[in-house]
């Protein structure tokens, strides 16, 4: 069930043994033996455990870098670049804001209505998180949840792809010896291991995958009770405005589309160009892509089922008429066996809504490029998708740009540029709709790795509170009394003698529960 032969040299791979489902229960139940503990230690300790993974990290980019070639095809520039140091950034990051974000902190309490009253909230760990992870970012992706998670408190159970196991068992190396036994561990195996994870005993599931699988997960944990949060899959759309600069718009799309060959939740899937620059913005396009070398800027893809996949969409948009301006076929060469050619295609409008290719994820190397009349329509055929990860929008005119960002349907926009963010772990990944609901990087991230727990602190020797028993019409009174000073009443006359009710009618009330008997 393992893929044993690289992507891109073919070269064998060593063997991996697949967990079986009562040895995840017990790696599950081993992480919440060491769980607790490992919450209690002061934070900065735990800060000091984990930030020990930079170096280890660092001193290793080259062979782990060399590890992620091996299993995804990816090129060692883009393995060195998008994964390996941004996840050494991860470890800095967490590190640097962490003790701040994890503070507790004192929600106000009205002194009136709640006197002699403090409160704290203390964001407490979730317990036992399952992570659930893909084979396109096979290192970073792991990473930007394990960090956080273990900084928080929690232990973590991982499950990498089946595709890219030897990736996640090197993960599991990075933290050797540094942690308690079994707070961090890692299983094998594909859906059936993934799905006995997500069913055992843990407290969070952390999925990054497609939106298929997404759902099961998202039901299994509806039964269970049990959060979960989904990266899913996207649609990007850029969107080229008439005062884009088109040098710049037409390499970044194709950096977008191309990078990781494709197989990047985040990639432009779709570009609209509005209709004044479409022929000059196209035919750069074209010309950008074709002098891609295949195996050295875009690797191979990295499955043989995910080039089908891709070689299906291109060939029904070709048969539907869309126009292959270049690319649009498969490749195999030494460096890169599993290849596609770097695709640009030209799509009529009429076409859109029944093309795959502007619909479904493709994941490869296929740049489809839709004319459109203005910006209006371009934010509607880009809002109209399934999917809303990211987008982009290229334009000299950034405060109009800005404007229109916030009317795409998408967690992520980004003005002259596409979704390079993913990596970086200050900011705040995540979509809408089939893109899922999870959100990884920046302090948003820790609202599901962490939940709030309140802690109420009461000095008040009063044997009653107002509102406890017994009930009384001075306490009706005084509710509605509250109700008109809190903004019930109509002018400021009517606000002050609703004051003065207020003041006398709490006097009356507490003179009734230290009597212990109610004024009629
Ligand atoms: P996938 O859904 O096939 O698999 C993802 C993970 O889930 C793998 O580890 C797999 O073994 C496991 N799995 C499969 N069936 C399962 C089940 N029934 N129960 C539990 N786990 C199960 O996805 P993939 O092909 O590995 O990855 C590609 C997808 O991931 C694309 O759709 C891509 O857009 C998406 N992705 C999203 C993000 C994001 O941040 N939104 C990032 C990277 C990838």
């Amino acid at each position: 069930m393992f893929a044993n032969e690289s992507p891109a040299t073919g070269e064998r791979l060593s063997e991996v043994e697949e967990t079986e489902a009562t040895e995840i229960g017990r790696a599950v139940a081993r992480a919440r033996a060491a769980q607790a503990a490992w919450a209690d230690r002061a934070l900065h300790e735990r800060v000091k455990v984990v930030s020990k993974v930079r170096s280890r990290l660092l001193g290793a980019a080259e062979e782990i870098a060399a590890l992620v070639r091996s299993e995804t095809g990816k090129p060692l520039a883009e393995a060195l670049l998008g994964e390996v140091l941004p996840s050494a950034d991860v470890v800095t990051y967490w590190a640097s804001v962490v003790e701040e974000q994890l503070e507790p902190w004192e929600p106000e309490m009205d002194a009136l209505s709640y006197p002699r009253k403090e409160a704290r909230i203390h964001r407490e760990a979730r317990g036992v998180v399952a992570l659930v992870t893909p084979w396109n970012f096979p290192f970073a992706l792991p990473l930007r949840t394990i960090v956080p998670a273990l900084l928080a408190g929690n232990a973590v159970v991982m499950k990498p792809s089946e595709i890219t196991p030897r990736t996640g068992a090197r993960i599991a190396d990075l933290f050797a010896g540094l942690l308690p036994e079994g707070l961090f561990s890692v299983v094998q195996g594909g859906a059936t291991a993934g799905e006995a994870l997500v069913a055992s005993e843990v407290d969070l599931v952390v999925f990054t995958g497609s939106p298929a699988t997404g759902r099961k997960v998202a039901t299994i944990c509806a039964e269970r009770l049990v959060p979960c949060t989904l990266e899913l899959g996207g649609k990007d759309a850029a969107i080229v405005l008439a005062d884009a600069d088109l040098d710049r718009a037409a390499n970044g799309v194709v950096w977008g589309a191309m990078m990781n060959a494709g197989q990047n939740c985040g990639a432009v899937e779709r570009v609209y160009v509005v209709a004044e620059v479409s022929a000059a913005f196209t035919a750069k396009v074209a010309q950008a892509a074709k002098s891609l070398r295949i195996g050295v800027d875009v690797g191979p893809l990295t499955t043989a089922a995910q080039r089908a996949v891709v070689a299906r969409h291109v060939d029904a948009a070709k048969d539907a008429g869309a126009e292959v301006l270049t690319g649009g076929e498969a490749v195999d060469e030494a460096s890169a066996r599993l290849g596609y050619r770097p695709t640009v295609m030209k799509v009529a409008k009429a076409q859109e809504d029944t093309l795959a290719l502007l619909r479904d994820e493709t994941f490869g190397p296929v740049l489809p490029i839709v004319e459109v009349a203005d910006v209006e329509e371009a934010i509607s055929r880009a809002n109209a998708s399934r999917y809303g990860l990211t987008a982009s929008l290229w334009s000299r005119d950034l405060p109009r740009a800005e404007q229109l960002a916030r009317r795409l349907r998408a967690g992520v926009v980004t003005i002259n540029n596409h979704s390079f963010t993913g990596a970086i772990a200050s900011m705040p990944w995540g979509g809408v709709g089939e893109s899922g609901w999870g959100v990884t990087g920046s302090p948003s991230a820790l609202d599901h790795l962490t939940r709030p727990r309140l802690v109420v602190l009461d000095r008040n020797r009063a044997t009653r509170e107002l509102w406890w028993y017994p009930y009384s019409p001075t306490l009706e009174k005084l509710a509605i009394a509250f109700a008109a000073l809190r903004g019930g009443a109509a002018s400021l006359g009517a606000r002050l003698s609703a004051l003065l009710s207020v003041v006398g009618l709490l006097r009356r009330r507490s003179a009734e529960l230290s009597r212990g008997a109610v004024d009629p």
